[in-house]
């Protein structure tokens, strides 16, 4: 099957914070993929600016470096490094002071697309959108590009929107969640929309429940002070959950379109209940032989943060009303593993002499680690003995239904980079998303404050504390297993 990799126009983009860890292992790499698929136009132009004293050609060795560490040997090569690299400037310039922004502004073409990367921290947002408009630099169409975390609760995230807002449009902020840019996830909406056989069925009268589970097999050491604030639920519930349970659980759009998908996914966010203090687990890992346990991890001998959170949501609406929706995400748990899983009900009668359970139909979409979706359905067991019936998986793993192809999907940072470019906002959050997310996540988290609460200690290498695994017996249910 013959990919199709439609050139985007030409661009001019700025990565501010070029020089640090997300440039170096995500975004240059990405860019770099896209130039070899043909994807960059020959007008391209990529500028990294920071703080570090570096020319040109010290930039490019920067890349260059950052290229070989996070690339295959067999995916960089030569020829391409070097035209690529050719493409390649950089502007030494401080967020915060008056230094280098007149250089910048004469390396942006104003005939091209401008796209600016705020890949720094977000206290440095605003400094960087006043600067640009106040230097000129960018023009009426100009895009940003933010990063997580937008906010810490719902007063910052208005205060970050408002910032941004005085000097881009919402329709040139582009919030990256690069949850979002995942092919799978991204397939969620052509399975539900682009087909006739699930959407009938993706309702409360028929599915049993829904879990969504996102697992890391690491700990959180390098980001300690950053996470030891935030904790799963700010740091991935929020944000990376919410935006797949949403997209799961939204109402068709009525096209697919950047505010027509969003309303929707913000029609969901809206229709939360709050969540009672019996429905959420919270957990830290502990240490074992030869692993730092999170405290360690962190440095705070007495930090009551969550490295593990689960929690059993409803949805009040029509379409969902009493079907509940099972989420978990942690650290240094025992696989790096996350799916959706829509749990469809047994058939309501059984002509078969089966065991309970059995004609629960079960999809599974799969982001990690190897993207695609499985179908588990019940058929008769092949040959003479009776009609004995087993669960089959119908599977779809993208790499193997699609060869070659589908394991050179692009990444999804590099997918969210051409959506910027091309001006297309679907797969990004809009600011409202981002408040109606904090207005339902802060309230949880002022009861657990308030009450006092304190996470559950749990084993590195286990699947979270035990009362996790209670939340889902109580209702007569059970995770899937966690597994690689
Ligand atoms: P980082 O490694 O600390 O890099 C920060 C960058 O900002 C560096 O290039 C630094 O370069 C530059 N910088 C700092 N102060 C500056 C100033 N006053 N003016 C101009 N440039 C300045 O951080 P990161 O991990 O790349 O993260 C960047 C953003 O992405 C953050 O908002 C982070 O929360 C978000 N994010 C990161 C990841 C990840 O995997 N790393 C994942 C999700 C979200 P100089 O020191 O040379 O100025």
């Amino acid at each position: 099957m013959a990919s199709r990799v439609i050139p985007v126009a030409p661009f001019d983009l700025v990565i501010f914070g070029a020089t640090g860890d997300l440039a170096r292992r995500k975004i240059l790499p990405g860019l770099f993929r896209r130039f070899c698929d043909g994807q960059m136009p020959g007008e391209a132009r990529i500028i990294g600016a920071a703080r570090s004293e570096l020319d040109a050609d010290g930039f490019r060795a920067l890349v260059r470096a950052a290229l070989r560490e996070h690339l295959p040997a067999p995916r960089r090569p030569a020829r391409k490094l070097a035209a690529f690299l050719e493409r390649v400037s950089y502007c030494q310039l401080d967020a915060r002071g008056a230094k280098g922004w007149k250089a910048l502004k004469g390396l942006i073409r104003e005939d091209v697309v401008q796209a600016f990367y705020f890949s720094v921290g977000p206290s440095l947002f605003g400094d960087l959108a006043r600067r640009l408009k106040q230097h000129d630099i960018a023009g009426p169409e100009a895009r940003i590009v933010v990063e997580k975390p937008f906010g810490h609760d719902l007063e910052s995230a208005r205060a970050l929107n408002a910032t941004l807002a005085a000097h881009f449009e919402e329709r040139f902020i582009y919030r990256i969640d690069h949850y979002l840019g995942k092919e799978t996830v991204q397939n969620l909406m052509a399975l539900r929309f682009g087909n006739m056989l699930f959407e009938p069925l993706w309702n409360a009268q028929y599915v049993d429940h829904v879990q969504i589970t996102v697992a890391e097999s690491v700990g959180v050491a390098g980001r300690g002070a950053y996470y030891d604030r935030a904790g799963a639920m700010r740091d991935m519930v929020q944000n990376h959950l919410m935006q797949l349970l949403c997209l799961t659980a939204m109402e068709p759009p009525s096209k697919f379109d950047p505010d027509a998908v969003r309303d929707e996914k913000l029609k969901v966010i809206r229709a939360l209940d709050p969540v009672a203090p019996g429905d959420i687990v919270r957990g830290q890992y502990e240490g074992a032989e030869g692993v730092p346990s999170y405290r360690e991890d962190v440095g705070n001998p007495e930090s009551t943060t969550e490295s593990f959170i689960a929690l059993r949501l409803e949805i009040s609406n029509w379409r969902w009303n009493g079907t509940p929706f099972y989420l978990r995400t942690g650290k240094r748990l025992r696989a790096r593993m996350s799916e959706i899983v829509i749990q469809f009900k047994e058939p309501p009668h059984s002509i078969f002499d089966s065991p309970p359970g059995q004609g629960a139909n079960e999809l599974s979409i799969r982001l990690q680690p190897d993207e695609g979706m499985d179908l588990k359905v019940t058929i008769k067991e092949p040959g003479p003995g009776g009609m004995r019936l087993i669960d089959v998986p119908l599977d779809m793993t993208f790499a193997e239904a699609l060869g070659a192809e589908a394991a050179e999907a692009p990444d999804a940072y590099e997918r969210l980079i051409m959506d910027v470019i091309r001006g297309d906002q679907t797969l990004f959050m809009r600011g409202d998303e981002v408040e109606a997310a904090w207005a339902w996540t802060d309230p949880v988290i002022a009861g657990w404050e308030a009450r006092g609460d304190r996470p559950l200690p749990y084993e590195p290498g286990s699947t979270g504390p035990e009362d996790a695994a209670i939340l889902l017996h109580r209702d007569a249910r059970r995770w899937r297993e966690l597994k690689a």
